[in-house]
């Protein structure tokens, strides 16, 4: 094992340039505080991901992703992870609508890029693109493509939930280098990672049940796998 994060597990394989990820049953929110185990959530996080990468790489988005291989993993390019939480809104939500004083659900006219410094320790701070220079975390050229890569992938998870009656309020991405120096979009989509909400009722499809305790995960997770047609309703 390489490393563990809060939702997966990332190890090495016997090719040196890719990784096998592991996604776990584990659930967090408010940077670890809030802690729970989910039967389910793996596989449901694995089959979002897998679904979604494969998805943007057939309309042209280069990421890290490399198939699928189990109910829980997925293998991946390896990537030195570029430690920036690219966060795309397009109506405010969490953390925005407090800091603008706006109820959620307010439109923005245009897709709000935040960008947030991965940190735990220090709670992810928002930073400028001056912060970004002067700590090295990317160049210029590189956080241009960033932004610009993070606007295709909006545009085109957007078309894809407004398709099945949903709206991608934000989400947030991650970018990692290859040893070439080529920025991918890398870690996962999912949503642990995206707010979706019901485009009529407004009912929300993401972890903010499992932050505000408004329904249970794995059930909201499932039911939004179904109603985008990436698995069969069991039950
Ligand atoms: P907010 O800043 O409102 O808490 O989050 C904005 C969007 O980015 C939400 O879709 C949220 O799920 C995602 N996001 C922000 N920070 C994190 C994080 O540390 N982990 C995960 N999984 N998602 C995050």
């Amino acid at each position: 094992m390489l490393y563990e994060g809060k939702a997966k597990k990332i190890y090495s394989t016997d090719k040196p340039e890719i990784i096998r990820v592991e996604y776990k049953d584990s659930a967090t929110a408010f940077n670890g505080v809030k802690k729970d185990s989910i039967e389910g959530k793996g596989k449901l996080n694995n089959l979002f991901t897998s679904f979604f990468f494969e998805l943007l790489s057939e309309k042209g988005i280069e990421n890290h992703f490399e198939g699928k291989i189990s109910e829980t993993e997925h293998l991946a390019k390896k990537v030195s992870i570029i430690p920036l939480e690219v966060i795309v809104r397009n109506k405010a939500a969490g953390t925005l609508a407090k800091r603008i004083g706006k109820e959620e659900g307010f439109p923005m006219p245009f897709p709000i890029i935040e960008l947030c410094y991965k940190n735990d320790d220090l709670g992810d701070p928002m930073l400028n693109d001056d912060h970004i220079f002067a700590l090295n975390l990317a160049s210029p050229d590189e956080l241009k493509q960033i932004k610009e890569k993070a606007l295709r992938v909006n545009t085109l998870l957007q078309d894809f939930f407004l398709g099945h009656g949903l709206e991608l309020i934000d989400f947030k991405l991650e970018f990692g280098k290859t040893t070439e120096g080529t920025i991918l979009l890398a870690d996962e989509i999912s949503p642990d990672t995206c707010r979706i909400w019901d485009a009529v009722t407004g009912q929300k499809l993401d972890k903010d049940v499992f932050r505000r305790d408004l329904a249970p995960l794995a059930e909201t997770y499932h039911s939004l796998a179904v109603r985008i047609g990436i698995l069969k309703n069991e039950a």
